[in-house]
């Protein structure tokens, strides 16, 4: 019997338990330190399969507990082959993830729910120094977590060794794609044995997705959950409508709301993102950005001051966003209609995670009209429109004529913009060598 819990994450059978699992009670111990009392519908599914040797294709996003389904087995196996190991560490396990910002949370999650065991974990990212993690890596880790950019780049250096991965996961399979990472995936695929368990994970299953799964996984049990369109059932959508002029106002005037305490905001470019934190800035609302633009450090200080609620916006893009686990979030605003309706399920699926009700706030200009369309087809039931509105939509959406003029005046303002740049370089560069 599924059983639907209010924070989204569905039961799959009432009476299981991880005590069901099998699971080495260390395992069993730090899940109950966490209040993990049954395993959600995705961990229902995979947990069994994993403990048995499958290959699995998991269609699952982030939110349904997905870390935990692919996390807790492979440190049950690693646990059985440590006896064999007579005291020496390898590492046997891989997890490929596109964001760092994954990385680092699935390294967290790893580390809770084997801190009872000696079971090691390393996170290997790109854009901070490699030293921290190289000298970890010579230390011996069980389990490596990686970005592919930096796994590639630490793999030719000779830091990191993959003849030995028995137990190997491409996560967010779709968003690496999406990511351009395919060269890199295809590069790692080619150092792995070939016999290893291989778990693939993707929130979506287009078809080169399902191609490069069959790359990878042999014979593979499917587990699907929560197909994309169904998590906005337990978040409370609204819609505003306004001009493209309108914008920083409408959201001016949102935020007035002193029960938006705190708010996740996307914006579809790191440009929008750095324009509207400052916008917000003038105005004294403290907030961060953060997006592929920002270094490592810089992202992870502003998510963990927005965790600890020391501002109050945290804007991002949706790269910077996927995956971000924030406990008890509850205002998401769309500060623009993504094209991707997707992309609009993902971003309101950050807020109204474990038990917290949800709202998503969207504010939408009459370029994106259409956009609202497509997700309400998607997602099957119409956003509620706001009717308290200072700023209404009063402009029309362009005409086909006039969306062609405005993308030529778009690209020569862009032309112009860079050509500029380039002089005011060169001559920089000039004046530098005067001196
Ligand atoms: P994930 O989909 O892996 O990002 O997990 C989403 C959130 O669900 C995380 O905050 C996890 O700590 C939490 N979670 C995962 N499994 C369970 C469970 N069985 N019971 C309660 N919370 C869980």
């Amino acid at each position: 019997m599924l059983k639907k819990y209010s924070f989204g994450l569905s039961i799959q059978n009432e009476k299981m338990k991880f005590e069901d699992l099998n699971l080495n009670p260390s395992i069993l111990k730090a899940l109950k330190d966490e209040n993990y009392t049954e395993p959600t519908s995705i961990q229902a599914k995979a947990i069994p399969l994993v403990l048995a040797g499958s290959d699995v294709l998991g269609s699952a996003q982030t939110g349904t507990g997905k870390t935990a389904a692919f996390a807790i087995p492979i440190i049950q196996h690693l646990l059985v082959d440590q006896r064999n190991l007579n005291g020496k560490r390898k590492t046997l396990s891989l997890i490929v993830t596109p964001t760092r910002e994954l990385a680092i949370q699935i390294g967290e999650s790893i580390s809770t729910y084997a801190k009872y065991t000696n079971i090691k974990n390393a996170v290997i990212y790109g854009g901070v120094k490699q030293g921290a993690q190289t000298d970890e890596l010579k230390q011996g880790v069980d389990v490596l977590v990686a970005t592919p950019g930096r796994l590639l780049d630490l793999m030719n250096q000779g830091y990191i060794s993959l003849q030995e991965i028995k137990y190997f996961v491409l996560d967010e399979a779709d968003r690496m794609l999406d990511m351009g990472f395919i060269h890199d995936i295809k590069k790692i695929l080619t150092k792995l044995p070939k016999k290893k368990q291989s778990l693939f994970f993707s929130a979506t299953m287009p078809d080169n997705i399902i191609s490069l799964s069959n790359d990878i996984l042999i014979n593979p049990k499917k587990v699907t959950v929560n197909p994309v369109s169904s998590t906005a059932e337990t978040v409370k959508q609204f819609l505003y409508t306004t001009n493209k002029s309108s914008k920083t106002d409408l959201l001016l005037h949102i935020l007035k709301n002193p029960k938006l305490e705190q708010v996740l905001l996307f914006s579809r470019t790191k440009h929008g993102a750095n324009k509207i934190a400052r916008n917000l800035e003038r105005k004294k609302i403290k907030c961060a950005a953060i997006h592929g633009d920002r270094s490592q450090n810089q992202r992870q200080k502003a998510l963990t001051d927005f965790k600890e609620g020391k501002i109050r916006v945290l804007v991002a893009t949706d790269i910077a966003a996927r995956g971000i686990d924030i406990d008890k979030l509850r205002y998401v605003v769309n500060y623009d209609i993504p094209n991707e309706p997707e992309t609009y399920v993902h971003r309101i699926g950050r807020c109204g995670r474990a038990g917290e009700e949800g709202v998503s706030i969207s504010i939408c200009e009459p370029e994106e009209n259409a956009y609202v369309r497509d997700i309400e087809k998607l997602i099957n039931q119409k956003i509620q429109l706001v009717r308290d509105n200072p700023y209404p939509q009063t402009d029309r959406p362009m005409n086909q004529a006039e969306k062609k003029a405005f993308e030529r005046e778009k690209q020569k303002r862009k032309q112009e913009h860079f050509a500029n740049r380039k002089k005011n370089k060169s001559n920089q560069k000039k004046g530098f060598r005067k001196k």
